[in-house]
């Protein structure tokens, strides 16, 4: 039987450990996670900040001693891996519980080590009340800090899926927040049109909202904050939400190879240039599904999935992984907000001439109470009408059309094939011409190769 260790035990190196059980009830297999906490469900921990999940322990999928049960599967949280002899096929591990240091070898080894928040210099932000949110044990302390100092306003640097999530979550348990954004418009990887769309709702959530600007200086222990536009803002602390690098230390000492996009370079079956090692999740560069170039997109969906392969390739069953899309979607307040693909910067940068139908409509039949607004806006190729990029923004039946859409990518079909798209209509939940079925009609007369 095979041994096989797991560096990283919550989404992807839980994941693949169950899934290596179900393909192998034979396997040794070892998890290794370096805090004290497994499996827990990440995107969840904005909504127990907001006070919308009420109990932490909602939060966790999975002990040890379930997997230990349940699965036969060891987990040892608090051990931290420190260096990977490839040569040897074996790791050492640093047991933070007995303080002490130990090698482990395996036949087959798995790195899911995530990511880490981008901290960026800022002129006195060591002496800030300054915080991130990646792990279980960050939830819990920007928690009990605010509790503990009845922390009444914050600053939040980042406009992306965490910041805005956020945004919401500290308004819900009463906090006053500002909200700062480099780019021109908050959530950049979308359009500006739809970006300005996200700012105008957040605006009128009562957070302040800065775009175009950073934070030059922060004084008074991070109470005071200089920004680049000359204002200054005092806020009780700040959180930092600007991005994530890849965890690549440990595959860069072990001289894996590393991708151009900074993640660790994999194949379809996720090894890594050593083929008894393999790496999944955040840390990991991997294909764009429409452009086939390397790209890293750090999301569950992906990371779940690409755990599902490795697995799969490990019991010698081997599926290739087809690339990603990128699809995701995030509760802005009463907003929804999705895309996929590329944006119109992205497809300009890349040189790729695309054509733009956006659609203003409702979601279903206007008659009917609870008609809201809709805005579907899709990037395609004039050529042959491959669909290069989707952002959707609504109150309402959002996520629908974007998996829909993402559905239509993935099996290969066209802007003017959604046309085609027969869906299920009453008025409560569409028209007989859906919003999607719209976009294949208006992209028609443009698409040249049909
Ligand atoms: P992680 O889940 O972070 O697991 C990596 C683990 O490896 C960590 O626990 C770390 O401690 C451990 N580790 C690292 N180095 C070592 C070492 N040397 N030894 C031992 N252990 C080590 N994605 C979505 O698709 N939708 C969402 O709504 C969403 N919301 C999110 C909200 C938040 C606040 C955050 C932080 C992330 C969110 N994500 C979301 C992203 C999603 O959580 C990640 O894509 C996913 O967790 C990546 O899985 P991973 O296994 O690569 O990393």
């Amino acid at each position: 039987k095979k041994k096989v260790l797991v560096i990283g035990g919550v989404a992807g190196g839980a994941t693949f450990a169950s899934q290596l059980r179900i393909l192998d009830d034979e396997a040794e297999i070892i998890v290794f996670e370096k805090d004290g906490t497994m499996s827990f469900a990440n995107c969840g921990l904005p909504y127990y900040l907001g006070g919308v999940v009420k109990k932490e322990e909602q939060l966790i999928a999975a002990t040890p001693e379930s997997f230990s049960q349940n699965k036969n599967i060891e987990v040892r949280v608090r051990h931290e891996i420190i260096k990977i002899d490839r040569p040897a096929k074996k790791i050492i591990v640093q047991d933070h519980i007995k303080n002490l240091r130990y090698e482990e070898t395996y036949d087959q080894l798995i790195l899911s080590p995530g990511a880490t928040p981008v901290v960026p210099e800022i002129e006195g932000l060591a002496h800030a009340r300054c915080y991130t949110l990646r792990t279980f044990e960050d939830m819990l302390r920007i928690d009990q800090q605010i509790k503990e100092n009845n922390f009444s306003s914050v600053c939040i640097v980042g406009g992306g899926f965490i910041g805005l999530e956020m945004a919401e979550n500290f308004k819900a348990r009463g906090l006053e927040v500002f909200l700062l954004e480099r780019s021109s418009h908050v959530m950049k990887i979308m359009d500006n049109d739809m970006g300005e769309m996200i700012e105008k709702e957040i605006v009128n959530q009562g957070v302040h909202v800065y775009t175009d600007t950073t934070i030059k200086q922060i004084e008074n222990n991070g109470r005071t904050m200089h920004l680049s536009n000359r204002a200054t803002i005092h806020t009780d602390f700040l959180l930092l939400a600007v991005g994530v690098k890849p965890n690549t230390a440990l595959a860069e000492q072990s001289n894996l190879e590393i991708g151009i996009t900074g993640g660790i370079k994999v194949n379809s079956f996720m090894q890594t240039s050593d083929p008894d090692v393999y790496a999944v999740g955040d840390a990991i560069e991997t294909i764009d599904f429409i452009t086939h170039a390397p790209k890293r997109v750090p999301l569950a969906w992906v990371t779940h999935r690409e755990a599902y392969i490795a697995a799969r390739h490990i019991t010698e069953q081997p599926l290739p992984f087809k690339g990603v899309l990128g699809t995701s979607i995030c509760k802005v307040f009463d907003l929804t907000v999705s895309m996929l693909g590329h944006s119109e910067q992205s497809l300009t940068e890349q040189g790729i001439p695309f054509k733009t139908i956006t659609h203003y409509s409702r979601q279903h039949a206007g008659y009917y109470p609870g008609s809201e607004k809709l805005t579907i806006k899709v990037h395609f190729s004039e050529e042959d009408g491959k669909i290069y990029g989707v952002q959707i923004i609504g109150k309402d039946g959002v996520d629908k059309r974007m998996d829909i859409l993402s559905t239509a990518i993935k099996a290969g079909l066209s802007v003017t094939d959604l046309q085609e798209i027969e869906v299920a209509y009453a008025p409560p939940f569409s028209a007989p011409k859906d919003p999607i079925n719209m976009i294949g009609y208006k992209a028609y007369p443009i698409v040249k190769n049909k």
